[in-house]
């Protein structure tokens, strides 16, 4: 995907996890959308600086950098959701575009992607981004409201209550 597209991607990203999160409509819901849109679009934007520096989809398209950027906030205690943008960033690589990443680089340059993709330039580059940011909220809503749940529940049972 091109810089619009992962940008577009992260924005439309935060904008649900925000409603996610905070499901009033409220104002928490606008101070949580920019506290995480913040990040999470600088996140996005910063595989893509490989077209300047290095090789494009290997140099900063790899889990190494994702697994830095991850690990920074505990660290440093900063950049708490930084690597979410990373991390859609990649997705929306491997799912939404024809080539792939290379996720393992520099230890294996193989590029890895789906086959459902659809070209950059294409003019349904949008719609697979949308429609891919539509897929990553399903994974965030089933993380957010299911797991806790599932969680409790194994707790519960393994207590015998
Ligand atoms: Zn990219």
């Amino acid at each position: 995907m091109n810089k619009r597209g992962h940008v577009l991607n992260a924005v439309l990203l935060s904008i649900g996890l925000g409603y996610l999160l905070e499901p009033a409509g409220n104002l928490e819901t606008f101070e949580t959308i920019v506290m995480i849109g913040v990040p999470v679009t600088l996140g996005a934007m910063v595989p893509d600086i490989d077209t300047a520096f290095g090789k494009h989809r290997k140099t900063l398209h790899n889990l190494p950098l994702l697994v830095g950027f991850f690990l920074f906030p505990e660290l440093f205690d900063n950049l708490e959701y930084v690597w979410i943008g990373v991390l859609t960033h990649y997705v929306l690589d491997v799912a939404g575009s024809k080539r792939g990443i290379a996720l393992f680089y520099p230890v294996w340059k193989e590029e890895f992607g789906l086959p459902i993709g659809v070209p950059v330039s294409s003019n349904r580059a949008d719609l697979m981004t949308v429609i891919v940011t539509v897929m990553e909220l399903a994974v965030a809503a089933a993380i957010i409201y299911e797991l806790p749940r599932h969680g409790f529940e194994l707790a519960r049972q393994s207590i015998g209550i």
